[in-house]
């Protein structure tokens, strides 16, 4: 009876014990994007990101309505930009908005702009763990992903008068029909929308800003969490950007092992919070304050 039941547990210990061999050779997932040099060469100059990021900020004016609470928005742009200052584009004319929205949500378009639903705001504990996610979305920026997504829907086809967008800013048109083209570009998701790959870029380059501005890296780990337990609670929480990352188990299991491989005892010390912070937070749900539109400039 028991070399009947012994071999299949020798079986089970061997292939578990192979699976953990194999998970242990498995590299570290950020390697891949470890001393990556950053520049806009191959894509949309600089002078032409920033013309295009105000487009995009003007057609999301009229999809989206910014909280205008001014301490809200002082102490958002403050802290990102302490991060992003510290980030491989420090010198973009940074922007952090406030979109006054319930989901749990936060993109970042191009050329410095980066917009945080109130929704995910209220779901936070710390500073830290809102620093983590402007990091992430600072990383998207150094990344050049957004303008990775432009120039493949040129490339692609995938929309139809993209290239004219490029070419009308390049020769300094700014008329409604480039607006128009970056209000599909939006409304067709294509510039928010990245590989898993650039995903897990942001989340590495966003745990180095986090580190670099003086944060507990620990924030970071316990940002997934919480965006772990709404996925599971309440998935409809989470904004469709959020909820087309990598899973949450997956980002803080990635992060865990950076800090243990890279940046041990990171998640040890630096700031965790702020007097301002705790001051701001309990304003922030809009849910508690009656609507206040922003209407488009133009
Ligand atoms: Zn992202």
């Amino acid at each position: 009876m028991n070399r009947i039941s012994g071999l299949p547990r020798m079986l089970a210990v061997a292939i578990i014990g192979a699976l953990s061999i194999t998970a242990l050779a498995q590299s570290n997932p950020y390697d891949k994007f470890r001393n990556r040099e950053y520049s806009n060469k191959g894509y949309l100059s600089e002078a032409d990101e920033l013309k295009l990021a105000e487009q995009v900020h003007q057609e999301l004016l009229k999809q989206f309505r910014l909280v205008e609470d001014r301490s809200l928005n002082n102490y958002i742009n403050s802290l990102g930009q302490r991060i992003a200052r510290r980030s491989q584009r420090p010198n973009l004319p940074w922007r952090f908005y406030v979109v006054d929205d319930k989901s749990i949500n936060a993109f970042a378009t191009l050329g410095g702009r980066v917009y945080v639903h109130t929704g995910l705001l209220a779901a936070t504990r710390s500073e830290a763990q809102l620093a983590s996610v402007l990091g992430h979305e600072i990383g998207h920026i150094v990344g050049r992903h957004g303008l990775e997504n432009v120039k493949r829907s040129q490339k692609y086809g995938t929309l139809a008068g993209i290239a004219t967008v490029a070419g009308a800013i390049l020769g300094g048109q700014t008329g409604a029909g480039i607006g128009e083209l970056a209000g599909n570009m939006i409304a067709g998701g294509y510039l928010m929308k990245h590989s898993r790959d650039a995903e897990r870029e942001a989340d590495f380059l966003g745990l180095y800003n986090l580190r670099d501005a003086g944060y507990n890296t620990g924030g970071m780990v316990e940002m997934f969490e919480i965006l772990q337990r709404v996925s599971q609670s309440s998935p409809n929480a989470l904004g469709s950007i959020l909820a087309s990352h990598p899973p949450a188990s997956e980002r803080a299991a990635n992060t865990r092992r950076e800090i243990s491989e890279h940046l041990r005892g990171s998640d040890q010390r630096g700031e965790r919070d702020s007097s301002e912070f705790e001051r701001v937070k309990p304003s922030a749900p809009a849910s508690s304050k009656p609507p206040r539109k922003v209407r488009p400039r133009n």
